[in-house]
């Protein structure tokens, strides 16, 4: 049973409806109190009343996160500082941090989000729950935290970090759900083997992960070595945090909060809108938020959007799970590639450890790849001959399905740095312009 059957289960047009009502709404929020859209919407000759139908939204200028850097921290605020409540802030990733105000009501909206998202991956009033995302100015540990109470589970504030002390907390409060990115996962996983915890033998059985680009190859990864389901989460920063989006018991794409969030694919380049079912950019805009409500967010992940039916029952859009942020798009021999991609292949190749990193650098003109991975313990103690051997299979795979060339470079296992939150797959030795 979802959490919310009203929403969540909503008959398309009913639901429509419901987001062009709200999507008025919040246009004209946005243009009485934000100089910033104020501004932006008269240059376009746009006003909230030329919103008619869902897809008038296409005419409304985009939103990127320069213009949050812009306005820098409060600039975008739609509401008086003192009906603010929280103040979240982007992990960074790329760039400065972009702030995330919320009034007690955008909490609340969050929260129930959240619920739904745990709702969707089983997890209930009975579960206790270890809560590994990072606590703190990234939306992932609170977030995570206030839906995890919504449904009245019993929460362990763990936050990432000190492995050890995971593994042994899960073992003595027999925690049965784990929360945290997908990488921090096989970081407990791989941790736990070498204090010789068999984690398949304990009581965890959930996972939720999100907060970075994952493979179905690592998500399987990650099932078989911990024993458990893993479910995942989506989001970002300037629309609340996770809970944008959501898998469920189908594992088959994440159902979107579409009363809260309207999603539009567009092309990168042209920003031109794309029919469901094509690749190309994310946008959303905030339904329901006061704060500061986000109108056409360039996301700048990668993924399609489709409408169908879904074994859960739930009528809620749906995304792929994406190939990646087009910040990370590396472009190698005139090839776009995600370190996704890769990710795929190499997730394909029984002699390494799901662990690795992509090095780029500058020959002549060109780009450059090599691609760093772990051999497992015993392909690296069989020597360089089958190191080099490994690595040739690796190379081919990669030029057969990818269509491009790269370096491969078998590493001794545990050369690579493991992650805690969002894994750097990138080393960018590219000179800078
Ligand atoms: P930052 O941009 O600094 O990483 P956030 O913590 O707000 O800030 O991260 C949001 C981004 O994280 C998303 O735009 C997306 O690129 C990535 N992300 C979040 N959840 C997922 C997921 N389930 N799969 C892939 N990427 C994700
Ligand atoms: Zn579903």
């Amino acid at each position: 049973m979802p959490w919310d059957k009203e929403f969540e289960c909503m008959p398309v047009e009913e639901m429509q409806k419901l987001q062009l009502e709200k999507l008025k709404e919040t246009i004209a929020w946005v243009e009485e109190r934000v100089p910033f859209y104020k501004d932006k919407f008269k240059e376009a000759g746009l006003t909230a009343g030329d919103i008619n139908s869902l897809d008038d939204i296409s005419k409304f200028p985009v939103t990127v996160k320069d213009d949050l850097r812009d306005n820098y921290p409060f600039g975008l605020c739609a509401v008086d500082l003192k009906d603010v409540v929280r103040v979240h802030a982007s992990s960074g990733t790329t760039g400065k941090p972009i702030t995330g105000p919320y009034t007690q009501a955008d909490l609340d909206q969050w929260t129930e989000c959240m619920a739904r998202n745990f709702t969707a991956a089983g997890v209930t009033s009975e579960d206790i729950v270890q809560n590994a995302y990072g606590h703190g100015l990234f939306t992932g540990g609170l977030g995570f935290h206030q839906g995890a109470c919504r449904i009245s589970a019993t929460v362990v504030p763990t936050s990432a970090g000190m492995t050890e002390r995971q593994i042994v907390l899960m073992q003595d409060f027999e925690s049965t759900v784990l929360l945290c990115t997908p990488s921090y996962a096989l970081t407990i996983a791989e941790a736990a083997e070498d204090m010789g915890v068999d984690i398949r033998k304990l009581p965890v059985r959930v996972g939720i992960f999100g907060a970075e680009p994952w493979t179905t190859g690592m998500r399987k990864e990650i099932e078989e070595r911990m024993g458990i389901k893993a479910h995942e989460a989506f989001g970002l920063t300037e629309l609340s945090g996770p809970g944008v989006s959501f898998d469920c018991e189908a594992q088959d794409g994440l159902h979107i909060n579409e009363d809260h969030f309207l999603a539009e694919v567009v092309d990168p380049e042209t920003f031109e809108p794309l029919p469901l079912g094509e690749k190309g950019e994310l946008i959303f805009t905030s339904l329901q938020r006061r704060a500061m409500p986000m109108i056409r967010y360039r996301t700048k992940d990668i993924t399609r959007l489709r409408r169908e039916e879904c074994a859960c029952g739930r009528t809620l859009l749906k995304m792929d799970k994406l190939s990646g942020r087009t910040d990370d798009m590396l472009i190698i021999s005139g090839v776009n590639v995600f370190p996704s991609q890769v990710e795929s292949v190499l997730l394909e190749i029984e002699e390494v450890e799901p662990q690795y990193v992509l090095v780029v650098r500058k020959k002549g003109y060109l780009d450059h790849l090599t691609v760093r991975v772990e051999a497992k313990r015993e392909v690296y103690n069989a020597g360089p001959e089958k190191c080099a051997e490994v690595e040739k299979k690796i190379g081919n795979r990669i030029k057969g399905l990818l269509g491009f060339s790269a370096a491969i470079q078998l590493m001794e296992p545990k050369l690579i740095e493991r992650s805690e939150g969002k894994a750097k797959r990138i080393i960018d030795e590219r000179p800078k312009e």
